[in-house]
């Protein structure tokens, strides 16, 4: 058997497209240009990498994006200083900081700083909370967990009564992957690295979330025959036939797991561009909810 494979990029593509053509209805309605702020502490290259492909789709997008990079020896109080004051800045409607910050900043102190109606990354620990409880809905969910989402109702016609399996246990993933599905109505097991025998745990999901960081460690055998497979791993290994020295594998061993799964999510190309798509749509959210 050979699997479905979930195309990420496209489907991300067409958020992309979508948002873009509801900014410009604002626009030409004559309401506020959304706008995101992002917050990048240090000189991580990486971080730097990710909050210039943020900006860049913004302006694709037609969404305004303020930028604002602080020293690694910024204060906590430089830090939360900024962030009341962009709460208080009517242009920006999202506000992002990227994680990590370093060492010596709370960044669970600075994210429970922002104005809820801001927190487009879904970290504010109320919206954490909401995303956890019956009741209250959480203003925002975290990107890239909504985007693992996204791809699994375009590929399942229903998730309600599926067992899940998440593997991984992470505030930013793994943990409100989980919560997601369970308001979905699935039935979840959380898996970590206590977990006995993850094998056995894998092989009784239909779907499967495999968010660990673990280069291909999730075999074709690990897989349920027909399930949906959702890799969100990105895993740098050496490959010198690379010009940068290096590819990008999953968690899981694609082309054994392809063999086995119903659907499976390619690395990359599969959740990777879903979280910025769903970025765009949250501040086109978090705007639309200013405009009332
Ligand atoms: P973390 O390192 O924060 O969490 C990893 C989780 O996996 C932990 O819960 C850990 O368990 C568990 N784990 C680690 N090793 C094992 C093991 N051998 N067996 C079972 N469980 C294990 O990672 P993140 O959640 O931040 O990221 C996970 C992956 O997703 C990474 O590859 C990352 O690059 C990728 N990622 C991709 C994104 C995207 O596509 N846009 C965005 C964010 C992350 P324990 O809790 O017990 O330590």
């Amino acid at each position: 058997m050979s699997a479905q494979i979930i195309d990420g990029k496209a489907i991300s593509t067409r958020i992309h497209t979508e948002v873009t053509q509801q900014v410009a209805a604002r626009k030409a309605a004559g309401k506020s240009t959304p706008g995101l702020a992002t917050i990048l502490v240090g000189d991580d290259p990486a971080s730097h990498t990710y909050v210039n492909s943020k900006h860049r789709a913004c302006e694709e997008a037609g969404i305004n994006s303020f930028g604002f990079t602080l020293g690694a020896d910024t204060s906590q109080e430089r830090l939360e200083g900024l962030i009341r004051e962009l709460n208080q800045d009517e242009r920006v409607h999202g506000i992002l900081v990227q994680s990590p910050l370093p060492k010596g900043l709370d960044e669970q102190h600075a994210l429970s700083m922002l104005s809820i109606e801001k927190d487009v990354d879904g970290f504010h620990p109320v919206n954490i909370g909401r995303l956890a409880q019956k009741g209250p809905e959480p203003l925002f969910v975290s990107c890239t967990p909504a985007g693992v989402m996204v791809l699994l109702n375009e590929t399942l016609s229903s998730i309600e009564g599926k067992h899940a399996v998440v593997l991984g246990r992470s505030n930013i993933v793994g943990m409100p992957v989980a919560l997601l599905l369970v308001r979905a109505n699935a039935t979840v097991t959380i898996c970590h690295s206590r977990t006995q025998d993850l094998p056995a745990m894998a092989r009784q999901a239909d779907i499967l979330v495999a968010a660990i960081g673990r280069a291909e460690m999730v075999r074709g055998d690990w897989i349920k025959p027909g399930a949906t497979v959702i890799d969100v791993g990105i895993n740098h290994v050496e490959d010198s036939s690379r010009k940068k020295g290096y590819r990008l594998v999953g968690d899981v061993a694609f082309e054994e797991a392809s063999e086995v799964a119903g659907a499976i999510t390619p690395v990359p190309g599969g959740v990777g561009p879903m979280t910025i798509a769903m970025l765009l749509r949250n501040t086109l959210k978090a705007a639309e909810m200013s405009d009332s």
